[in-house]
């Protein structure tokens, strides 16, 4: 009898777990992954792709309005019917799901859609009681939202029950103001509900660039988002009418139909028998792994959000596509976090990679930053007030380009195509010397003074 039934046994299907997969499924290893909610995991089933589609829908109300300045008769009132959105995205999600378990199948990945725990540094017991043998475990189980302890906080909902909501609230309350609470806060906003972002600091979007996420600050509060800072959560009392009435530090109560938790994600580690096998977990409950997503135990490894390295669906694939070369195709190859670009799908979006214009003060000294500050033409025509601003942070000593920073419309469409300039070391010559397209947004980085 074999030693093992499986050479890798994978405990998450998002996007790192499927990822690592597939590839070692196709570079010959004999694979299984289990998953206890719904293949795809936080990216597609209810994270970045179902938000994305939230956003487009969303900019309608903007694009609609703007319609009218371009010569449409658009009717007035125009109006949005929440259940029409939310069902053609769940079905475009139920599309995805499908296509990943296909995907899994025809790489020959054996699937159980059951919850998995580690037994052993080989061993893993599923949900029925049965248990397998691997000669590899990856753990892959990704994050969850982390919602702050506080009276009542059951009544509130996170982003994983956003995109089932029932109705659009009337007046919605989002706690935080990371990248979930800004881009939900565009999305109803623009679906017409009351927006009010609270943060227990007087920041929206630490660690991005200063002035470009106060230019998101000041645009959306000319949206109508309000913003509460310096409060903390006291608690949620559910009212007789089903009203919520949310207590917090430095500012009077509000009563709204709906809060979101949107204050950050911890990995998913509890309760997997990690710690037991020998997995050496950090103070946040990630899994601590070397360069090669090796944990403290030889056989078992982690990618993904539950490493807490990155939270990013690019960095994860990256990594469990890493992992499968270096273990089952015998090309060793480690992620490089360096560079990496990030957007924020808030209204409008901002996109970023590098070093922001304080961090590179920090750690080189000197530099030369050139922005722009302007008005995309669609938006002049259009009568919209709101401004874009583009930043480009040069080492002074060299000229290259160690951060660009963008809010305005399709700020991540453009700023992933610069990206592969930064990341190439270019220099602001290489960027000036290069012919501008007109008219763009985009050709504000060759043109910058
Ligand atoms: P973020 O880490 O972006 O932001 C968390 C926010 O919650 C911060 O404003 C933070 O405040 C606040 N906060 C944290 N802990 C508490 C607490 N105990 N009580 C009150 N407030 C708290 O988290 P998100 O949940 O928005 O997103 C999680 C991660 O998912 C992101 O970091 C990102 O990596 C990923 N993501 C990426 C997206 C993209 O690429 N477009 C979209 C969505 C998520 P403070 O400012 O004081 O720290």
């Amino acid at each position: 009898m074999a030693e093992y039934d499986y050479d890798l046994f994978v405990i998450g299907a998002g996007s790192g777990g499927v990822r690592a997969a597939r590839v070692s499924a196709a570079h010959g290893a004999k694979v299984a992954i289990a998953e206890e909610y719904r293949v795809g995991g936080t990216c597609v089933i209810r994270g970045c792709v179902p938000k994305k589609l939230l956003v487009y829908g969303a900019h309608f109300a903007e694009d609609l309005k703007d319609a009218r300045r371009f010569g449409w008769n658009v009717p007035e009132p125009c109006e949005f019917d929440w259940a029409t959105l939310r069902d053609n995205v769940l079905s475009e999600v139920d599309r995805l799901n499908k296509a990943y378990s296909q995907t899994l199948d025809s790489h020959g990945v054996e699937m159980i859609l059951e919850r998995a725990t580690v037994s052993g540094p080989n061993e893993v017991t599923l949900a029925s009681g049965r248990t397998v043998r691997a000669e590899r475990i990856l753990i892959a189980t990704g994050a969850r939202p982390s919602v702050p302890p506080c009276p009542g906080h059951e009544h509130g909902i996170t982003s994983n029950e956003v995109f089932h909501l029932d109705r659009l609230p009337k007046r919605i309350l989002i706690a935080g103001a990371g990248y979930i609470a800004n881009e939900f806060a565009g999305i109803f906003n623009q679906f017409g509900t009351k927006v009010t972002l609270i943060n227990r600091s007087d920041v929206i979007l630490r660690g991005y660039d200063e002035s470009i996420r106060d230019r998101l600050l000041q645009i959306s509060m000319t949206k109508g988002i309000d913003f509460r800072f310096h409060a903390e959560f006291r608690g949620i009392e559910k009212m007789d009418d089903g009203c919520l009435r949310v207590s917090m530090t430095n500012h009077e109560d509000m009563v709204v139909d709906c809060v979101l938790f949107a204050t950050g994600r911890v990995p998913n580690t509890e309760g997997l028998g990690l710690a037991e096998a020998g997995v050496e977990i950090d103070a946040k409950g990630a899994v601590k792994v070397d360069a090669d997503n090796r944990s403290a135990v030889e056989s078992i490894y982690a990618v993904g959000d539950v490493t807490n390295r990155v939270q990013l669906t690019p960095v994860a694939i990256r990594e469990g596509q890493a992992f499968a070369d270096t273990i089952y195709g015998g090309k060793p190859t480690r992620v490089d976090y360096d560079c990496i670009p990030a957007a924020v799908f808030s209204h409008p979006p901002m996109a970023g990679v590098g070093m922001t214009e304080g961090e590179a003060k920090n750690r080189l000294g000197s530099v030369k930053v050139y922005t722009s500050d302007f008005r995309a033409m669609k938006d002049v025509l259009a009568d919209r007030h709101e401004r874009a601003l583009y930043k480009m942070v040069c080492d002074a000593t060299n000229d290259r380009v160690v951060g660009l920073h963008m809010i305005g419309p399709d700020a991540p469409e453009i700023l992933q195509a610069a990206a592969v300039a930064v990341k190439a070391g270019l220099t602001k010559a290489d960027f000036d010397n290069t012919v501008a397209l007109h008219p763009s947004m985009a050709e504000e980085l060759v043109l910058l003074k």
